[in-house]
């Protein structure tokens, strides 16, 4: 039988480690190695076979007869030679180089699948991260980027200051303020001259309500249906949770790790980014549902806020289109409709009525536009 060849390397330290390419083969009496510049052969007697590599995925050969001498291949086949196992001693090396070979494949692939699994609940976990970081991060510094966004609005919209006018908003919106309050957040209202249904919060706590929404608003509690959920937009940190979801896993959990200041430096970076809230549909479901706990908390009737959503919808589908920005960030969806309805539909609420006359008030700002 011709017996099978192998392609491997032979080290030659005798000659400063020098390596040469050729070709394995078991004879009935031993191993040889071949390549242009010698043959060498090992007999089976005393023969020692190792493994190496990186992997271990080489077998070594080597003989305490041919010093100096060391020739590896990469096929493990060579291993099932069966002159090998008719040999007590070969058949024992064998064995163990074998089953390094098993725990090192096993090992990594377990350290693998950790890795993999690791990354895996990074991900998942990221909007846990995220909060948590949001947590870490003092409530000035959002106060500040608000400022800062609040002072360019100056130059963008006409806003309308009337003492009385914020008294009797005030003077409505109070029970659902006074919850805020109780979570540490202090608001501040404004309104603005803009036919556009739209009201938005800015990081820290400033709400800027357009006339738009007044205009087409059935109730107080509608427009505190919208408040309800804009303050839940400051409450849960939205602005700086959705930042900081931009900003890479890395970043994020090292400064949960180590000290806030790393995204710190990120967050004031990509800062512009905090006007507006992206339209992510986890941040706004999340609004929705705080935001009515608010108003339950309040006693104001939460069936505002879902038909201000109904208003939206129609409206949607009208000529006003271009006057419903809220819409845009808050789409009135069938979805979102049935969710809400879902959220009251087993729970017990009281409610009172809003302290002031909506349609003076609405009457009110309609003189001062
Ligand atoms: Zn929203």
């Amino acid at each position: 039988m011709q017996p099978t060849t192998y392609s491997g390397i032979l080290i030659d330290s005798n000659n400063g480690n020098q390596r040469e390419s050729g070709e394995i083969k078991i004879n009935p009496n031993g191993i040889t190695f071949t390549c242009e510049s010698q043959k060498v052969e090992f007999s089976f007697h005393l023969l020692q076979i190792t493994h190496g590599g990186n992997n271990r995925e080489l077998i070594f050969f080597a003989h305490p007869n041919k010093e100096g001498l060391t020739f590896y291949t990469s096929q493990k086949a060579i291993l099932n030679e069966p002159v090998f196992h008719e040999d007590p001693e070969l058949k024992a090396q064998i064995t163990v180089v074998k089953s390094s070979r098993r725990k090192i494949i096993i090992g990594t692939s377990v350290a693998f699948g950790i890795v993999i699994a690791i990354i895996v609940s990074l991900f998942l976990l990221k909007d846990t991260f995220v909060e948590a970081l949001a947590h870490k991060a003092p409530k000035e510094w959002e106060a500040k980027i608000g400022d800062k966004l609040f002072e360019s609005l100056k130059y963008q919209y006409e806003f309308i200051h009337n003492d009385s006018l914020e008294q009797e908003f005030l003077v409505a919106a109070k029970p659902l303020i006074d919850q805020v309050r109780k979570e540490g957040t202090k608001v501040e209202f404004y309104f603005i001259k803009d036919a556009t249904i739209n009201a938005f919060a800015l990081p820290g706590g400033k709400v800027v309500i357009q006339t738009g929404l007044i205009d087409h608003a059935k109730s107080w509690e509608e427009v505190l249906g919208v408040v309800g959920h804009e303050l839940a937009h400051v409450t849960r940190r939205h602005h700086l949770r959705g930042v900081i979801n931009n900003l890479g896993l890395y970043v994020i959990v090292s400064s949960l790790i180590g000290d806030v200041n790393s995204a710190a430096g990120a967050v004031i970076n990509t800062g512009g980014d905090l006007a507006s809230l992206s339209n992510d549909r986890a941040f706004e479901t999340e609004a929705d549902e705080t935001g009515m706990n608010y108003l339950i908390a309040s006693y104001i009737d939460p069936k505002g806020m879902i038909s201000f959503f109904k208003t939206l919808k129609k409206e949607s589908g009208s000529k006003m289109d271009d006057y419903t920005s809220f819409m845009s960030t808050h789409p009135a969806t069938s979805d979102r409709i049935k969710h809400l309805n879902e959220l009251l539909k087993n729970r017990k609420y009281d409610i009172r009525p809003v302290k002031g006359d909506f349609k003076a008030f609405k009457k009110h700002i309609n003189q001062l536009k």
